[in-house]
């Protein structure tokens, strides 16, 4: 039997930095949304006990390293699984771009094998098993939007934000969530808390004051290590979108607009500065 899964990318429309944790975690509260630009992922159940994992992509590990392979076993050790899997992974989302890639596919894998096994394993036990792999993928594993706390395993589910279109530009370059972190806590930045403000904004479906609301406290820290990101904001800001913000750790970089041919006109703007752009709509 074979069957498929989406697995999202997701932006955040806050993010802030309370502090550090004695387990080296940091504290954090932040909105994160589901948009429509997915990894396609294929699961075929194997008789045989193995993992096997296969994607075109090249530039990602196909072994224990993947996230998505680290699902599975978890799966199978927890649950006592003796059957395989053959998981091919056809990847649209940039990687290492602050965009959840892995871990989605990670939430997407589970989601697939309690499937595909028949494994019953209730939602909530699923983000506890997820939150195991990583901070974001208990977000990945439930969707929609939600406010995360903790080190980002703690969810609350909220209203869907005013729907709008999403243009994401990765810059070619990576940036490393350690070393922005690292330089955060230096710096001992981020006074002000972006959380409160978008929270208000969604419940109260105000587009306007959504996009005057979001923020994310290690844009700073990227910014003044990849003066491009400003660049690439500030031409986002001349192509008239009414928003721009960094995802995660960067160095993704999108901007909000309401209508879908505004959108176009920033994408086709963005085309000569960045090769990795697209333009899609929240997931709502
Ligand atoms: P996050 O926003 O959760 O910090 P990200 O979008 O910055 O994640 P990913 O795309 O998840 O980053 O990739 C980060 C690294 O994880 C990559 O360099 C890659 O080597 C590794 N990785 C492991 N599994 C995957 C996967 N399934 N897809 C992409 N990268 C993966």
């Amino acid at each position: 039997m074979k069957i498929f899964e989406r697995a999202s990318a997701k932006i955040n429309l806050s993010l802030d930095v309370l502090g550090k944790r004695d387990d080296g975690y940091h504290e954090v509260e932040m909105v994160m949304t589901m948009v429509d630009l997915a990894d396609r992922i294929e699961m075929e159940d194997l008789e045989r006990d193995t993992i096997i994992l296969a994607s075109e992509a090249g530039y990602i590990p196909l072994d224990e390293k993947n996230l998505a392979f680290q699902a599975a076993k978890l799966l199978k050790t927890r649950y006592g699984v003796t059957r395989g899997v053959y998981i091919h992974l056809d990847k649209h989302i940039p990687v290492a771009a602050g965009l959840a890639g892995g871990s989605s596919d990670a939430a997407a894998t589970l989601r697939g094998l309690n499937r595909l096994w028949k494994l019953g394993i209730p939602q909530s036990d699923l983000e506890t098993l997820a939150a195991e792999l990583g901070s974001d993928i208990p977000f990945c594993v439930r969707g929609g939007t939600a406010v995360a706390r903790g080190r980002g395993e703690q969810l609350q589910s909220l209203d869907a934000p005013p729907p709008c279109w999403v243009v994401l530009a990765k810059l070619p370059f990576s940036v490393s969530t350690a070393d922005v972190y690292r330089k955060y806590d230096a710096q001992t930045m981020g006074r002000h808390k972006f959380t409160p403000q978008v929270l208000r904004a969604i419940a109260d479906k105000d587009y306007s004051r959504l996009c005057d609301s979001i923020g994310n406290a290690l844009e700073e820290v990227t910014l003044s290590l990849h003066p491009q990101v400003q660049q690439l904001k500030e031409l986002m800001i001349r192509l008239g979108v009414d928003a721009t913000l960094m995802s995660g750790s960067g160095p993704t970089v999108f901007a909000l607009v309401q209508k879908e041919g505004k959108a176009e006109r920033v994408l086709n703007g963005l085309r000569g500065f960045c090769r990795e752009v697209h333009a899609v709509r929240l997931l709502v």
